[in-house]
């Protein structure tokens, strides 16, 4: 059996360098990824392959995270993908904020805990988009 069949798509929107090689690291081997720098190309990337989930940068240069968001979830191609922030801001209260903001999930960067990643992407997974699901 071939695993890269099996491997769930997730669309990563990440305009750091580092933070994509350390995406690749731990996520290459469940995940198949199609990785963007920019809000822009990721839009242009989900018109063409429509993933099972999307890790989305809340700061990133042009189009920011949250306007991403609002077009992925404006639109009746994307709107039922599931979009798991990622960000630097680890204030009190921003989780909150960023949730309110319509993301299903979020991770602070620097990612510490590995797990913790696995388990908002596997949650959000197996709740799926097609409804169905207890
Ligand atoms: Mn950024």
């Amino acid at each position: 059996m071939d695993r890269a069949l099996d491997r769930p798509l997730i669309t990563v929107v990440e305009d750091n360098e580092d933070n994509c090689v350390l995406l690749h690291a731990l996520l290459d081997a469940r995940y198949e990824l199609d990785v963007y720098n920019d809000g822009l190309g990721a839009l242009e990337g989900l018109g063409r392959r429509l993933p099972k989930l999307v890790l989305l940068d809340v700061s990133l240069p042009g189009m920011d995270g949250i306007e991403v968001l609002g077009r992925i979830k404006g639109s009746p191609h994307t709107r039922n993908l599931p979009v798991i922030a990622l960000t630097a801001h680890a204030m009190t209260g921003d989780r909150e904020r960023i949730l309110a903001k319509g993301f299903d999930d979020y991770i602070s960067k620097p990612i510490l805990d590995e797990q913790l990643l696995y388990l908002a992407i596997e949650r959000l997974l197996q709740r799926g988009t097609g409804g169905g699901a207890p």
